[in-house]
């Protein structure tokens, strides 16, 4: 056994989740996943270019802050350098899930930020769905792109004409903001179709959940 399987099983079981429930694409190889290991620059981070429905343990990476490998045989995702920038800022956060999910994948190409629309989201994931700017795939643009808005504290966002990026304290937070951000972006896709005006959270509720937020997360 690896010094990191735990690690290792979160980031496995949560991908082989999100591949079965559609959120990496149809043939279920895009995307990627990555936990922090407590108090350690190291991260367990999914493998380039493998299916997640043939993945296992040994498959998935294990890499430092320098993107070298700690342990596995496979190369890490070529979004390392993405996940790795997160952890560096972002103390807060301790998992990251980058989907193609259907509907947050759709309100990327319209560039179109999610606002405050309900109560639960604005808790778990703050008073925005913010775009990251588009670059290349695996660039050191995006990279910088992606540190450029995590100044919000908001843990979703979603990467122009690419697809999702959710943060989380844990994996379970992570994997259940990636879960409420595709909810919220069918609902606000579906509001946009009819043309009608969209009503948001009063500014009131914005500010009491903002507040409630620093308690739980910073
Ligand atoms: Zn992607």
């Amino acid at each position: 056994m690896n010094s990191y399987d735990a690690l290792r099983r979160k980031v496995l079981d949560s991908s082989c989740w999100l591949a079965e429930h559609g959120y990496l694409g149809e043939l279920a190889s895009g995307g990627n996943i990555s936990a922090r290991s407590a108090g350690e620059n190291v991260v367990a981070i999914t493998p380039s270019g493998k299916s997640y429905f043939s993945m296992g343990l040994e498959d998935i990476c294990v890499i430092d802050f320098e993107l070298k490998t700690v342990e596995g045989s496979l190369a890490p995702s070529i979004e390392s350098g993405m996940h790795v920038g997160v952890y560096k800022n972002r103390p807060d956060v301790n998992a990251v899930i980058h989907t193609h999910q259907p509907y947050a994948s759709t309100l990327s190409i319209l560039n179109n930020p999610i606002p405050a629309l309900f109560d639960e989201i604005t808790v778990e994931i703050g008073h925005e769905v913010d775009i990251v700017p588009y670059a290349f795939s695996g660039s050191a643009e995006l990279v910088a792109n992606v540190i450029g808005k995590l100044g919000n504290a908001c843990h979703c966002y979603l990467i122009q004409n690419h697809g999702a990026l959710c943060l989380g304290a844990d994996m379970k937070r992570a994997m259940k903001n990636a879960e409420l951000l595709e909810n919220v972006a069918q609902i606000f896709y579906c509001a946009l179709t009819t043309g009608e005006k969209i009503n948001l959270l009063p500014p009131a509720a914005i500010d009491y959940f903002a507040d409630m937020r620093k308690t739980r997360f910073e």
